[in-house]
């Protein structure tokens, strides 16, 4: 559904937020330092316990086994211990090097296992692999714990901090000190004991209810069964989703019906194509109710739980709301900015919404029928309007699109804003015969970084698309140590002929590299502030922007070119495309928008919440003036971003990067689309920066101002 976790940035470890920031510390569980026999012959035998061997120190996939994993995250972890308790037992006065860079420094063998452990656990998994994850699990999350509750070691970072006007640091410098310290603070460790027990005890409530949310959802998801049983009320649907429907029903023992669940892949084609009104409305009471039928996976209860618990917890930490304890580490810094831009929005979407309403009705109304359009109508007559008007053949669009095209396009725009060139490693060590993996080359020769491309499906790897790295850059002893990044994708695997994309896809492989880019360029000290290691509602940018080029018409003409003839794209087909980018697009950012308003709603509360879920939600959407025929993309009871994932108070982060590539690429509208000017200060200020820079500062440098909405608005046909 429009923007979704589809394009997905991927963050490996993010078990705990203060996890993230504290860069992989902490605890031990065996903490048996002795070698017996057998840990010296595991020494030997295990590839993590040496350097590895290969080009650019790629891991060496080919003698990496699963039973090395456990052991060397033990062993780790054990290191890692050994590093905390070295800096808390220093005898010297704490400084910035001997407390803040080797904290930094610290867990090296960890981050290393780790990365490889769970990029494999998402793109080559296994069950092995998952009952790894499953059992390490608490080990792992207590050690960083021990970490982040280790008072002695933030009695150090805390004297550092409050002696940093004095010590001479740079901005980078001064930047890992600030996170290192909020990583503490934010976790409590300014709290009395007893208040560090409050919050202990209430992270551990928060954490149970998202899980229970979380499963609720999935059944109210997976388990419900709307049962087709008459061959007619399936007019209109697609055959793929008509052979799912079956497919279902033989596995839940109704053979010979059509079973249909409430997840987006099945509802929404349904609303999307069924001709039968009466069903559409049945399936989308379902769907909308998620949560809220007073069953056993009723959610209300956890959600007002939850918010009460959220405010709770930012009041103890000194917060006017969760919302103000969110933001701060956000770009857009606090609940005032993030509701500006949203309601600067609002308007000129929902009266782009009440447009295509008109649009709807008329064709009704055309047709002869008398009723207004309800939400179970809005995708079916917006699909027919659709075809109607736009008549785009996804078939004949995806024969200019073969996936080592659109690669080759990538390369090819790569070299021309930025100089890079790609030349794969044929000897490189792989996890998969899949993966692709190249050296990265400046345009004077010199190597910048290693990237592994893993294109297509397979069922050991996990759906959709993203980004990530198995060694970040950083500088040891100020020379380079360059990244090594890996974009995993799940197109189709090419079998007769050549993998064709649809342009979605296209634009998903654009935005990955952009990702990539992101990671590969990076040019910083520390590699907690290396390449995407920056806020959620800026990490978007060098992706989103990636996206823009793909369908401009002078560069479809150097890339898509027919897989078979050769032939470069027809421009009345690319007319067609850019057509297609304006279409129901008010319906779209108006349904986001009512989302992100609403977790506004909730997590902006400066006091206890007193009134039910139901109330609180309704009365924000009537504020608003959300029309009748459209709800918010989540309503509360299966808002999962919010109440299970880390998007609280953060689920507005799609489109303030929105507003941010959007306006960002109009610098290269207003000069060229390859300008040479306008890419190196945009590698300069954005790609290079990683988290060194306030986000803002650093778009600033880049564009000479601050971003504006109009190119926005103007791109989604809102304005
Ligand atoms: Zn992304």
């Amino acid at each position: 559904m429009g923007q979704s976790l589809k394009k997905n940035f991927k963050i490996i470890y993010s078990m705990t937020p203060l996890l993230n920031t504290l860069l992989l510390s902490s605890a031990l569980l065996l903490g048996t330092a002795c070698s017996s026999d057998n840990q010296q012959e595991e020494i030997t035998m295990n590839p993590f316990f040496s350097t590895f061997d290969t080009p650019y120190g790629i891991p060496n996939f080919e003698s990496i086994k699963e039973e090395h994993y456990v052991s060397a995250m033990r062993e780790g972890m054990r290191i890692q211990k050994e590093e905390i308790d070295e800096i808390t037992r220093n005898s010297a006065a704490p400084s910035f090097e001997n407390t803040i860079v080797a904290l930094e420094n610290s867990g090296e063998l960890l981050n290393q296992v780790l990365s490889v452990f769970y990029n494999l656990n998402s793109a080559h998994t296994n069950e092995t692999m998952q009952q790894i994850a499953q059992e390490m699990a608490p080990d792992l999350s207590a050690h960083s714990d021990d970490i982040a509750l280790n008072a002695v070691l933030f009695d150090r970072v805390k004297k550092v901090y409050e002696q940093s006007a004095t010590l001479n640091l740079d901005t980078e410098d001064l930047r890992l000190l600030d996170k290192k310290y909020k990583g503490f603070a934010r976790g409590g460790a300014l709290l009395s004991d007893k208040d560090k027990d409050v919050l202990r005890e209430i992270n551990s409530e928060l954490s149970v209810l998202s899980l229970q949310f979380q499963e609720n959802v999935m059944k109210e998801t997976n388990e419900f069964e709307f049962v087709v049983t008459k061959e007619a009320d399936l007019a209109g649907l697609p055959t793929d989703l008509i052979s799912s429907a079956a497919e279902l029903a033989k596995e839940k023992g109704k053979t010979g019906s059509w079973v249909f669940n409430l997840s987006n892949p099945m509802v929404l084609p349904f609303l999307q194509y069924a001709e039968n009104r009466m069903l559409r409305e049945q399936i989308w009471q379902e769907y909308q109710n998620r949560g809220s039928k007073g069953n056993k996976n009723d959610n209300n209860q956890l959600i007002t739980k939850m918010v009460i618990l959220r405010q709770k917890k930012a009041a103890l930490l000194g917060y006017d709301s969760h919302a103000h304890f969110v933001l701060e580490e956000s770009m857009a810094g606090s609940p005032d900015e993030v509701m500006h831009l949203l309601n600067q929005l609002w308007t000129p979407a929902i009266n782009s919404a009440n447009q295509e309403l008109n649009d709807l009705q008329n064709m009704v109304n055309a047709e002869g029928k008398n009723f207004q359009i309800a939400p179970w109508d809005w995708r079916y007559y917006t699909e027919r309007i659709r075809k109607e008007k736009y008549n785009i053949d996804e078939q004949e669009v995806k024969q200019y699109f073969p996936a080592m095209a659109v690669q080759q396009g990538i390369f090819l725009l790569c070299e021309k804003l930025y100089g890079l060139t790609f030349k794969e490693i044929t000897d490189a060590p792989k996890y998969h015969e899949d993966v692709q993996t190249y050296e990265v080359r400046e345009a004077n020769g010199e190597v910048t970084g290693v990237l592994m491309i893993d294109l297509y499906v397979r069922p050991s790897k996990s759906g959709g698309a993203w980004m990530t790295s198995y060694r970040e850059q950083k500088k040891v002893k100020g020379k380079r140590v360059i990244p090594i990044i890996s974009i995993v994708c799940n197109f189709p695997k090419p079998l007769d002929g050549p993998s064709l994309l649809n342009f979605d896809e296209v634009e998903t492989f654009f935005h990955e590299f952009g990702h990539a880019l992101h990671g590969l360029l990076s040019d910083v000290r520390y590699q907690s502030l290396a390449g995407t290691n920056v806020p959620t509602d800026f990490v978007e940018l060098p992706s989103q922007i990636m996206e823009h080029w793909a369908s401009e018409p002078e560069f479809l003409r150097m890339y898509a070119k027919h897989y078979k003839t050769g032939a470069v794209i027809p421009d009345a087909l690319i007319q067609k495309l850019l057509n297609l980018g304006t279409f129901d697009q008010g319906f779209a950012t108006t349904e986001y928008l009512a989302a992100a308003l609403l977790d506004m709603e909730f997590h902006m509360l400066t006091e206890p919440m007193r009134e039910d879920v139901h109330t609180v939600e309704l009365r924000a959407m009537k504020r608003l003036g959300l029309i009748d025929a459209i709800i918010p993309r989540y309503k509360s009871t299966y808002f999962s971003h919010i109440f299970a994932g880390g998007y609280s108070s953060g689920y507005y982060s799609y489109i303030w990067s929105g507003v941010l590539d959007n306006d960002g690429f109009q610098a290269f509208k207003e000069t060229a689309l390859f300008d040479q000017a306008t890419a190196n200060k945009f590698r300069t200020f954005v790609l290079e920066k990683g988290g060194t820079i306030d986000p803002m500062e650093l778009y600033v440098a880049f564009r000479g101002r601050k971003p504006v909405v109009e190119p926005l608005l103007k791109k989604r046909g809102l304005k």
